[in-house]
């Protein structure tokens, strides 16, 4: 199994911001893009995944429990930001120690 389908902890740790041509129906949408209804609108160039900005962050679209078995509810049609991150990015491990994970 993928490690990050037993984390999950960058879904429950960072705001996930992107553009609205993201959304379901815009001109950049990945697959069926991102359900408009998941987002709440911060600029007019910017939408936000809703869940990722409150004190105890958690995506919206994330199932399952962080550390132990996770899954994205739109995950060929989930933003960018999250198609950039991965185990490379120097923030893994930051979201891993936040919900007490081992570094990779
Ligand atoms: S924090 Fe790292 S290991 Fe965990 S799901 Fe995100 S990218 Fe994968
Ligand atoms: S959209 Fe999916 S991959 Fe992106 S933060 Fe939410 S649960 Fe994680």
């Amino acid at each position: 199994m993928n490690v990050c389908q037993s984390c999950g902890a960058c879904c429950a740790s960072f705001r996930v911001d992107f553009h609205p041509v993201e959304l379901a129906g815009g001109a950049f949408a990945w697959g069926q893009g991102v359900p408009k209804e998941m987002t709440l609108p911060v600029t007019p160039a910017i939408v936000r995944m809703c869940g990722t900005d409150t004190a105890e962050p958690r995506c919206v679209a994330l199932a399952g429990e962080v550390g132990k078995a996770v899954a994205c509810n739109i995950y060929d049609a989930r933003p960018s930001p999250c198609r950039e991150f991965d185990v490379e990015h120097a923030a893994c491990n930051r979201a891993r120690q936040r919900h007490g994970l081992l570094p990779l």
